[in-house]
């Protein structure tokens, strides 16, 4: 059976953690501290604080931005539904707008038409590991005084290129950049999260607020030789990541080229591979792109069938998932407004698939699910091929 996705962890993580334990240090500590340095130097961010998850990365960066009561904060429908349920935490109004024609990213156009006197805030994602149109959001954020947030829970070590220079997502192109480090995603610490940020007075803010807005972190307290108090000046929360994690995190880091370097790989070797499959049309990536393939994302013509295809693929051990979720199709989102055509949403979502990609597939393993896929797909389609199918990458 072939997984959708495969976190790669090793010994080497595993000792990390068994250090963490026996260090006798668990809590938020010197492996957080360590690992967000690491994590600001991979990135080229001026700061990076980490946190429990990506949701409540996401939350922090709203409060942040000063997000509250009655704010509208332009966003997709076509994502992760914890991007919402943080800008509603906040008791502000998330406003669906389309994902653009043959992508899955925020169309920025759409963004521009979207924007009303109560609009504060642009959270953008960057979808399945591929970077949005950063340069015509951070155009729009700026003509109009709004704050750019960055959804990068699925875009690590994807990569950018900002007025001619390769750029890694996270260097704080907007105000505040979101990771998540949930085993789904490209590295793992189990749970976790990062906030990058090109201000210093509010990475201050989500150190504060992530422990209790508590004055004194556990460590100066530890480390300090008078008695120190703390005090309390903002209500806060329990937002912080553990040392174990951290440590994972830190080994997670070193391995990040390489995994990135494989998956890209991967994609090639997909896209070759499947090239001559009739009625799918595989990912496009811009030129001033290079994602991270957290998903490989194949879409199928309007006539086949999502759910029968992705079922005669499991049936010969090839795991797939349906497009990335509308959140405005949800129960949990009835309450809010429907503004906007969210054509192009639906549409990626009931007609695309996902295959697998990790970093320790086997070739073999790319090839099964390459020919997987062919086969279905040309028994779907009544075009008739003469030519042999090309079952391995040129070699
Ligand atoms: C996974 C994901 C999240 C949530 O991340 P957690 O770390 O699980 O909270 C948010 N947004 C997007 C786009 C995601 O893919």
């Amino acid at each position: 059976m072939i997984p959708i996705a495969k976190p790669m962890l090793g010994e080497e993580e595993a000792a990390a953690a068994h250090a963490a334990v026996l260090s006798g240090w668990v809590s938020q500590g010197p492996q957080v501290a360590a690992f967000e340095a690491d994590f600001a130097a991979f990135v080229d961010a001026p700061h990076a604080c980490a946190v429990s998850n990506c949701t409540t990365a996401l939350h922090l960066a709203l409060l942040g931005m000063g997000i509250g009561e009655g704010d509208e904060v332009i966003t997709v429908s076509h994502s992760f539904i914890a991007g919402a349920n943080a800008i509603r935490q906040c008791g502000a109004v998330p406003i669906f707008v389309d994902i653009e024609a043959g992508g899955y990213n925020i169309d920025p156009e759409r963004v521009v038409q979207a924007i009303t006197p109560k609009t504060r805030a642009i959270l953008c994602v960057h979808q399945i590991g591929m970077p949005c149109d950063l340069t015509a959001l951070q155009m729009i954020a700026q003509k109009r005084g709004l704050a750019l947030i960055e959804d990068a829970a699925c875009a690590v070590g994807s990569e950018i290129r900002m007025m001619g220079d390769w750029q890694r997502i996270g260097r704080a192109h907007g105000d505040v950049v979101c990771f998540s480090f949930h085993p789904r995603k490209v590295i793992t610490t189990g749970e976790g999260g990062m906030l990058t940020t090109r201000h210093a007075a509010l990475d201050a803010k989500f150190r504060l607020w992530r422990q209790h807005g508590m004055s004194v972190s556990d460590t100066q307290r530890h480390a300090a030789s008078d008695v120190v108090f703390e005090d309390y000046p903002v209500p806060g929360y329990n937002y912080r990541m553990t040392d174990i994690q951290a440590a994972v995190g830190r080994v997670q880091l070193t391995r990040l080229p390489e995994i990135v370097a494989r998956r890209r790989a991967i994609g090639d070797d997909y896209r070759e591979l499947l090239a001559e499959v009739p009625g799918i049309t595989l990912p496009q990536e811009p030129v001033w792109a290079k994602s991270n393939w957290q998903s490989f994302a194949v879409t199928l013509d309007a006539e086949v069938d999502q759910r029968d295809l992705m079922q005669t693929l499991l049936d010969e051990g090839v795991t797939t998932r349906r497009g990335v979720m509308c959140m405005h199709l949800e129960q949990a989102m009835r309450d809010v407004p429907r503004r906007h055509r969210l054509m192009q949403s639906e549409t990626a979502r009931d007609h695309t698939v996902l295959l697998p990609l990790y970093a320790q597939m086997t070739q073999s393993e790319v090839e099964q699910v390459a020919e997987s896929l062919g086969r279905a797909m040309r028994s779907r389609t009544r075009h008739i091929r003469t030519e042999p199918l090309r079952l391995s990458v040129a070699s």
